[in-house]
C-alpha cells in the first residue's frame, strides 16, 4: 500500500509523486502559479472557450460540409466560457474539452467555476480543475445552484468522499463548494447577477456581468429575468440551429430575443453543424454574429 505523502515528500505538482523528490527539484511548473499575464491585465475581456453544442462540430460520423471543414471557424468544443477580469479567470463551466481549451488559449490558471447546469456537456471536464488546487495552494471555489451540487457530487464522487490510501492526493480535484442563488454574487471583487432561464422544463441559470450577459442552453426567458437583460453591451446566447428544438432556441427565436434586449453585439453560441459559420453570418443582422472557439470580447470597466 502507497504511504501518503509527508511534509517531507510532498506531491509534486506536475510529476508523479512516487518520484517526486527528485522531479520537484527539476520541476518549472512553480514559475506558473501567478502568470505574469495577470499582472498586467487591467480590463475584462470574455473568453469563448467553447461554441459547440453537446455532440461539438465536427459530430462524429457525421460527413458534412461543416463537420469536414478546414475552417477553424467551423470547428467548435463543447461550451464553456472565461471572464478574465484583473483579479483573476472566473471559468463558466467545464466542458469535456476543458484542458484542451484552456491549453488552446494559454490559460495557466483557474481560480473559481460557475455553473449554469449539470449537463454532461457543461460538467464533465471538472476533473481538469486538478492542477489549480496545486497551483492556488487552495482549494478551487465552485459556485453553483443545489440540484447542480448534487448532481456534481454525484458523477464526481471520488472527489468528495472519504480519503482513500491507495489514491495519492494529486489525483483528487481540491474543491469548494458554494451555494448559488439568484441573488447578486461577488467572485473575485467581480459582481455577477444570475439570470433564471429555462432550458426545455429545467431552471438553469445565465450570469450578467456589467454590460455582459451569457445565455447559454436557453429555452425560454422567463418574465422576471427579461429586466436583468436590459441595457446590454453584449449578449452571448444559445442558438442551437435553423430548425425548432425542445431545449435550445433556434436562431428565428433567439433573434426575438435580441429584438427585445437591443444589445448593441450579439454572439450565438452552442450552435450545432447545421450552421456553417460564413453563410451564417451572411444571413444575419447587423450586431449579430456566431460565436467561435477563442473569440475574446471586451467588456465592462477599464475598457479602453
Ligand atoms: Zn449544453
Ligand atoms: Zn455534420
Ligand atoms: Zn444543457
Amino acid at each position: 500500500m502507497s504511504a501518503h505523502p509527508t511534509a517531507e515528500f510532498l506531491p509534486c505538482i506536475c510529476c508523479d509523486w512516487i518520484s517526486n523528490r527528485i522531479a520537484r527539484e527539476n520541476c518549472s511548473v512553480s514559475e506558473l502559479i501567478l502568470p505574469a499575464e495577470l499582472t498586467r491585465r487591467t480590463s475584462f475581456e470574455f473568453l469563448i472557450l467553447g461554441c459547440g453544442t453537446s455532440h461539438g462540430v465536427p459530430m462524429i460520423g457525421c460527413h458534412c460540409a461543416v463537420c469536414e471543414s478546414p475552417d477553424p471557424r467551423n470547428k467548435r468544443t463543447r461550451s464553456g466560457a472565461i471572464i478574465m477580469a484583473p483579479q483573476g479567470n472566473i471559468l463558466i463551466d467545464t466542458s469535456p474539452e476543458l484542458r484542451i481549451q484552456l491549453i488552446r488559449e494559454k490559460i495557466d490558471l483557474i481560480h473559481a467555476c460557475l455553473y449554469t447546469h449539470s449537463h454532461a456537456d457543461h460538467i464533465f471536464g471538472l476533473d481538469d480543475l486538478r492542477l489549480f488546487g496545486h497551483y492556488l495552494g487552495k482549494p478551487v471555489s465552485l459556485y453553483c445552484e443545489e440540484i447542480v451540487e448534487h448532481q456534481i457530487r454525484r458523477a464526481f464522487s471520488y472527489a468528495f468522499g472519504e480519503a482513500q490510501a491507495n489514491i495519492h492526493p494529486g489525483s483528487i480535484p481540491m474543491l469548494e463548494m458554494n451555494r448559488l442563488g439568484l441573488e447578486p454574487v461577488e467572485i473575485l471583487g467581480v459582481p455577477i447577477q444570475p439570470i433564471r432561464l429555462l432550458h426545455g422544463k429545467l431552471p438553469i441559470v445565465g450570469f450578467r456581468i456589467y454590460d455582459l450577459a451569457f445565455c447559454t442552453d436557453v429555452s425560454e426567458i422567463p418574465e422576471e429575468s427579461w429586466p436583468l437583460l436590459q441595457g446590454l453591451d453584449t449578449l452571448v446566447l444559445g442558438a442551437l440551429r435553423e430548425k425548432p428544438h425542445p431545449t435550445h432556441l433556434s436562431v428565428s427565436q433567439a433573434l426575438e430575443v435580441v429584438d427585445r434586449v437591443h444589445p448593441r453585439q450579439t454572439y450565438f453560441t452552442h450552435t450545432s453543424h447545421s450552421l456553417e459559420y460564413h453563410t451564417s453570418n451572411a444571413m444575419l443582422p447587423a450586431g449579430v454574429e456566431l460565436a467561435y472557439d477563442g473569440l475574446r470580447i471586451a467588456f465592462g470597466p477599464g475598457r479602453s
